[in-house]
């Protein structure tokens, strides 16, 4: 397993095509903007050789049986699911954002079990052919990007049916080596971080959509692949030096747009290839796999409770009873999170693969819940915290000959408590509840493993109200008629 820094610098051999700002970033590694969320996935590495952390971040691969990063790995028990959650957890509280390599495990969950369920019913390799791009990953102990959602143009047309037929990614070509695919992948967790992309589709297909039903591995930097990085609010002040001002200065998370246009793809990396009727099962156990991850956000929320007792504190309220009760809100709604992620494991099952997948309705009572809490969580974090969080002057403000004084003077809250302590907190606050780090916390939680509207529609699916009805029925002794 490669320690973090061996990771950048596996990071600094590829050769991405980024762009930011309209202009081409010749060294992603080195910029300002990108260094937190490649940090934040660097994480992901030295943990794992900590000796305090690697029961949560390291097992046997069930392929070589090697000592492997969980992060590569295909769950074998309702264990791993659970190892899962608080791995999620852990690096949550360590880098308070997203730190991106979930993605990447949980296209691995859910192609692995898809493509063992089609070479059963056609007689295919596409489970062989995983299995080898994952000892490779496994090996080389790699970051993979999990990319689905599609750009999808007319949300009421099928891929098939839109104007313009690039809107979802599609075969355009077929070859006798492989296909040629075109098309755009949005809202990219981690794609600069990323040495290889796994492409699922976004939707369930019907079977005009066969050139839409593909699934496949490449090298992020292969020929023809172009990212685009997304903007995140204050991003810039990444680039103004200041620590205080980031908030969350060392780590961070981003997304990307990543345009394919006639990116070749070797047969032996193609793990569905036209049959439509399994698309539905590839993305349903994807999200389904994807929704207890968001137990990274409980990790966050504990920053962000830590963060708004602490604002208490330095603001001298901290016995009010109704502060203690506010926070007393964020932990059970924080926790409650918790306990989904956590259910949904532990009711897991296996698939006809071998390997293990959530509870489906309990993983989606789990994002259900992560589309509202972070929300209300934020809402007392900053009723907490005050008007300060978004009014107080800058670092160098505060560093001024001048006027640092006056900063220095006025902002104080509590005595014993440095003017700058209670700065930072502040900022802090705005990072997780309005800056950039609100792109992994806040909206991430509305739409990222699927917007709310996605798992309502599983809950009622799964929900099984005609048991439930019939036993009401026997209860009040209603006669079937
Ligand atoms: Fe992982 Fe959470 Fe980021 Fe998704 S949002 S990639 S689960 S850290
Ligand atoms: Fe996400």
């Amino acid at each position: 397993m490669k320690t973090g820094q061996e990771y950048i610098e596996s990071l600094r051999k590829l050769n991405l095509n980024v762009y930011m700002f309209g202009e081409k970033v010749e060294s992603p590694v080195d910029h300002p903007i990108i260094i937190p969320s490649m940090n934040a996935v660097a994480m992901t590495y030295d943990l794992a050789l900590d000796p305090l952390y690697e029961e949560l971040m390291t097992v046997k691969s069930h392929i070589t049986g090697e000592k492997i990063n969980l992060f590569n790995h295909v769950f074998q028990s309702t264990g791993d699911l659970v190892q899962k959650v608080k791995r999620q957890r852990m690096l949550g509280q360590k880098t308070a954002c997203c730190f991106q390599r979930c993605v990447g495990q949980d296209a691995f969950n859910a192609v692995y079990s898809t493509a063992y369920e089609i070479d059963e019913k056609y007689g295919t390799d596409y489970q062989e052919r995983f299995n080898k791009f994952l000892a490779y990953v496994q090996a080389e102990d790699l970051v993979v990007d999990g990319a689905m959602t599609d750009v999808k143009g007319d949300r009421g047309l099928s891929p098939s049916d839109q104007k313009d037929p690039d809107m979802y990614l599609r075969v355009v070509e077929r070859r006798p080596g492989g296909i040629v695919v075109n098309g755009c992948k949005a809202h990219q967790t981690g794609i600069v971080n990323s040495h290889e992309i796994i492409c699922m589709p976004t939707i369930s297909m019907k079977p005009e959509d066969k050139d839409y039903a593909i699934s496949f591995a490449i090298p992020s930097d292969s020929p023809g692949i172009t990212i685009i990085y997304g903007r995140q609010s204050c991003d810039t002040r990444k680039m103004e030096g200041s620590q205080i001002d980031v908030g969350n200065s060392e780590f961070g998370g981003h997304e990307a747009l990543i345009i394919f246009d006639h990116v070749f793809v070797p047969n032996d990396r193609v793990f569905l290839n036209g049959e439509t009727e399994f698309a539905g099962m590839l993305v349903e156990r994807f999200a389904g796999h994807h929704r207890p991850s968001y137990a990274c956000k409980v990790g966050v929320g504990d920053v962000l409770i830590g963060a708004a007792a602490l604002a208490a504190d330095y603001n001298g309220v901290a016995k009010a009873s109704h502060i203690k009760d506010k926070l007393i809100e964020m932990t059970h709604l924080n926790e409650t999170i918790y306990s989904s992620s956590l259910a949904c494991s532990y009711e897991g099952s296996a698939t006809p693969s071998g390997a293990y997948l959530i509870d489906q309705l309990l993983a989606n009572v789990c994002k259900q819940n992560v589309t509202r809490f972070p929300y209300e969580m934020c809402r007392l974090a900053e009723d907490i915290a005050g008007g300060l969080m978004v009014t107080q002057p800058s670092e160098k403000d505060l560093r001024s000959k001048e006027i640092g004084h006056y900063v220095e003077k006025y902002l104080r809250g509590v005595d014993s408590v440095p003017t700058e302590h209670r700065l930072r907190i502040m900022r802090l606050i705005e990072n997780l509840t309005l800056g950039t780090g609100a792109v992994g916390y806040r909206t991430e939680s509305m739409h990222g493993a699927g917007s709310p509207q996605a798992q309502r529609i599983m809950i009622a699916r799964l929900g099984n109200l005609e048991h439930k009805k019939a036993l009401a029925k026997n209860i009040a002794k209603i006669p079937e008629v």
